[in-house]
């Protein structure tokens, strides 16, 4: 099968399939980027969004660099992997120091920036400077599993090094931004996941997976994700008109989002479990008067590596611990303001809406 004819056809699926995006319309580096970051673990409806929002309050590099990270993070807020809104500050602090405020050109001054790996790389350098890479994310793995019946995991290192060398013979050279883009949207619209319409599809005359019937068997991937369940009891302490909040901190989930106090346990344990313990005591340690409000028991939060089982307990207190300094005193009505895990911020609405 010829290179360029599979290419063409792509290209032309393309123009006649694609969905309007905005980060289609630019050969800004800087929006591409941040719609690279956006879309990478985030389905493009809810991507488009943010990015439209993002885009509005950070418009340029320098806009971006001279925020407050608390604010890039509560602009981020519900979108999840928070370390990529923590990279692309420190990627845009980055470009001011060691670039002059300039996106870098070429791929290797891309790949030095905070949160730029391979993939984010070859998308920004195609899309905005027309430069001969390809890109390869999930999408592209797949479409390329398929039409040729590829079954070296994709999770593999030998299997990502092959199909780069693969999807990068294939590449269009006069047109690489129309290839990576083409190759990309086919996966994500036509060569879906699961049960794709080959019927309708240009290619399946020459889809070696299809002939082979192994599509839905394809692509491989290596082992599961071991997945590890956590328990959050969050304790929602307020009193004369402030709220306890914390950030947190470490190599952790959330890193620089914040929370209530929380004590993490290693099983589920009971409201007498919890308060009987040091770290609770402590707390609260000279308090008088203590009422507990509510007891929340949210939904399991999934997570990629973890799985959280959360408890809320809303705490009333009549004055604050010396223990207690060590948090933020918000007022109630500004803990909206600060930017706050999904969890989190589930919780919120559950209580503004009064649903206990
Ligand atoms: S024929 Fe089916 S499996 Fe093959 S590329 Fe088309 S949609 Fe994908």
């Amino acid at each position: 099968m010829e290179d360029r004819e599979i290419s063409d056809i792509l290209i032309h699926w393309y123009e006649g399939n694609k969905r309007d995006l905005p980060w289609r319309k630019t050969s800004d580096p800087y929006l591409i980027w941040i719609s690279e970051i956006i879309l990478q673990q985030t389905r493009v409806v809810q991507g488009l969004e943010y990015f439209n929002r993002f885009t509005e309050r950070f418009p340029n590099v320098a806009a971006l660099a001279g925020a407050d990270e608390d604010e890039v993070m509560k602009y981020w807020q519900g979108l999840g992997y928070y370390s990529r809104a923590r990279n692309l500050h420190a990627a845009a602090r980055q470009i001011m120091n060691d670039f002059g405020g300039v996106f870098p050109r070429t791929r290797e001054e891309v790949l030095s920036l905070r949160g730029i790996g391979d993939y984010t790389a070859a998308a920004i350098c195609s899309f905005a400077y027309r430069l001969s890479y390809a890109a390869v994310d999930g999408n592209v793995f797949r479409v390329l599993a398929r039409l040729f019946d590829i079954d070296l995991p994709i999770d593999g290192g030998e299997g990502k090094k092959y199909f780069t060398a693969l999807a990068q013979s294939l590449l269009d050279e006069r047109r690489p931004d129309l290839f990576n883009q083409a190759m990309m949207e086919f996966g994500a619209l036509q060569c879906v996941p699961k049960s794709p319409d080959c019927e309708s599809c240009p290619l399946n005359g020459k889809c070696l997976g299809l002939s082979a019937r192994r599509v839905e068997r394809l692509p491989v991937k290596n082992g599961k994700t071991v997945v590890k369940p956590r328990y959050f009891n969050y304790l929602y302490v307020h009193g004369q008109g402030m709220t306890l909040l914390s950030k947190r901190m470490g190599n952790d989930i959330w890193r620089n989002l914040y929370e209530f106090p929380l004590i993490e346990t290693e099983r589920a344990v009971t409201w007498e479990e919890l308060s009987g313990m040091v770290v609770f005591q402590e707390l609260f340690d000279g308090i008088e008067n203590i009422e507990i409000v509510r007891e929340y028991v949210a939904k399991k939060h999934v997570l990629s590596h973890r799985v959280i089982f959360p408890v809320f307990y809303e705490i009333r207190i009549d004055s604050f611990s010396r223990s207690m300094g060590k948090y933020l005193k918000v007022p109630d009505d500004r803990v909206g303001e600060y930017a706050v895990s999904r969890l989190i911020q589930s919780y919120l609405e559950v209580r503004d809406g009064l649903l206990f």
